[in-house]
């Protein structure tokens, strides 16, 4: 490990480029099934896929709707002409011997994502994004001599993010990638499902003691915003060790090993020109009018900034609306009641629908079984003091199984407070007169024993009496008899 003293002497660079899948219902170019997560291998295949001779590809235009949808998201738009290309590798999961994808004419170009990182907001920008088909998958058992091709994924629609390296950190390529992700969910143009690899991160890393850049490595395929964090990390000490021992830096791709936290060298870099990029001839260029263009414009749905916004009157911490927004329908919801009625609802009804959230979250609590009118009116009864906090958690579990009205489901569970004051004066009486030495306690001073009276009140009520109204009468009480 290096010293805090010798990473200070160095600035990393970090620029991230992702994948992300796009949720066509079909691939890129052909009309096969997109979803390969139950499929059995090479089921989800057409001639296209297989890149037989003379297969034609044509274009998924529902691919360019949601990559258009991305370019707003990404704080930019889509460019009106685009064009796509081939990229040459040979490899068994890649039948045709080129990726078809975008090179020099992208169809995102520029545009930029807010990060936050310790209460300190800084903008990444966007340098492109593109357009590509994904390549199948190879599997290469332990102990055989053969790999395994499944082409169900090949085809399937990617759009590559890459980012300008604007990341100087760890912190940084970790908040650009969970942004990166909440951008993709909001704006619906992905699954985004990280453990499924709907997106996957590639991060470029780079350490220098001058304002020169340093000679970078490429870590890819990252699938979680940890591994993205952890493997920058990895990478700025590594880089620095070498460096300190007097080594180079050898431009390299590098692959994840999670298991043992560490980035291993897989290939040497190869140059855009070892690709042989080529116009594809079998595809006309992508041409959007301006028509299009601001009708995807005028149907974008409101991202997580705007939902930031919304949420800074509810009176909660930051940290706690990132848990919210972390779960799209979530957010949803209480956007619709921070809508209907005040704040006050819409924050109580917030802290019950959070989950304990994780930064992986993948899955979210299903809301809708209930209504939006039945939550307000759960959270009015504990307003009202006919319900207390504890409770109304019991019933919100039944309102989500059986989306029954939340009053009578308190009154069937006998849940509701009394707020009576006269018969919750008669029980206090009762419990003053049964307790003698504990009422005493509280003459004299003994504020712990009003606690105890309380409980009293509640056991005799049967935890039906409002806590806080039969404190008052109990001090009431006593305070009045002292005079
Ligand atoms: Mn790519």
């Amino acid at each position: 490990m290096i010293s805090p003293a010798t990473r200070a002497k160095y600035t990393a660079t970090i620029g991230i480029e992702c994948h992300v899948q796009l949720k066509t219902k079909t691939k890129l170019f052909a009309a096969v099934g997109n979803d390969a997560r139950q499929a059995p291998p090479n089921t989800l295949v057409s001639h296209i896929c297989f890149g037989l001779p003379g297969a034609l590809p044509v274009l998924n235009r529902e691919a360019i709707h949601l990559a258009s949808r991305a370019g707003f998201a990404l704080n930019s738009k889509p460019q009106k002409f685009s064009k796509f290309d081939r990229k040459h590798y040979f490899y068994p999961d890649l039948p045709m011997g080129y990726q078809i994808t975008q090179y020099d004419e992208p169809i995102i170009l520029g545009g930029s994502v807010k990060i936050e990182v310790d209460g300190q907001s800084k903008t990444v920008g966007i340098n492109r994004a593109h357009l590509e088909a994904d390549a199948g998958k190879s599997t290469h058992r332990d102990g055989t001599d053969y790999s395994l091709v499944d082409l169900n994924r090949a085809g399937t629609p990617l759009l590559e993010i890459v980012s300008e390296p604007d990341m100087c950190g760890s912190a940084e390529a970790k908040a650009y990638a969970r942004e990166l992700y909440l951008l993709m969910r909001y704006a619906d143009v992905s699954d985004a499902n990280l453990y499924y690899g709907n997106m996957r991160f590639d991060v470029n890393v780079s350490v220098s003691q001058t304002k020169e850049m340093g000679t970078r490595s490429e870590t890819k395929n990252l699938n979680s915003f940890r591994s993205v964090e952890k493997a920058v990390d990895y990478e700025i000490n590594r880089q620095i060790e070498r460096l300190e021992k007097g080594q180079r830096i050898v431009q390299e791709t590098r692959g994840w090993d999670d298991a043992r936290a560490k980035t291993l060298p897989q290939r040497s870099k190869e140059n855009a020109d070892d690709y042989r990029y080529m116009p594809d001839p079998d595809l006309p260029p992508i041409v959007l009018d301006d028509q299009y263009i601001n009708k995807i414009k005028a149907e974008m749905p409101d991202l997580p900034d705007d939902y930031r916004h919304k949420f800074q009157f509810m009176d909660i911490d930051n940290k706690v609306i990132e848990d919210i927004i972390v779960a799209p329908d979530t957010t949803k919801l209480v956007a619709r009641i921070l809508a209907k009625t005040d704040a006050k609802h819409a924050r109580r009804i917030a802290f019950w629908m959070l989950q304990p959230a994780s930064d992986e979250t993948t899955e979210e609590p299903t809301t809708q079984s209930v209504n939006d009118d039945q939550l307000i009116k759960l959270s009015r009864l504990v307003a009202a003091n006919k319900l207390s906090s504890t409770a109304a958690k019991e019933v919100l579990a039944e309102m989500l199984k059986t989306s029954g009205d939340p009053e009578k489901i308190a009154t069937n569970k006998n849940l509701l407070q009394v707020s009576d004051e006269a018969a919750i004066a008669k029980i206090v009486l009762q419990v003053i007169k049964e307790n003698a030495q504990a009422a005493k306690d509280v003459k004299n001073g003994e504020t712990r024993a009003i606690g105890f009276l309380v409980g009293q009140v509640m056991k005799l009520s049967k935890g039906q009496a409002n806590p806080s109204l039969a404190q008052t009468l109990i001090k009431r009480q006593l305070t009045l008899k002292n005079q």
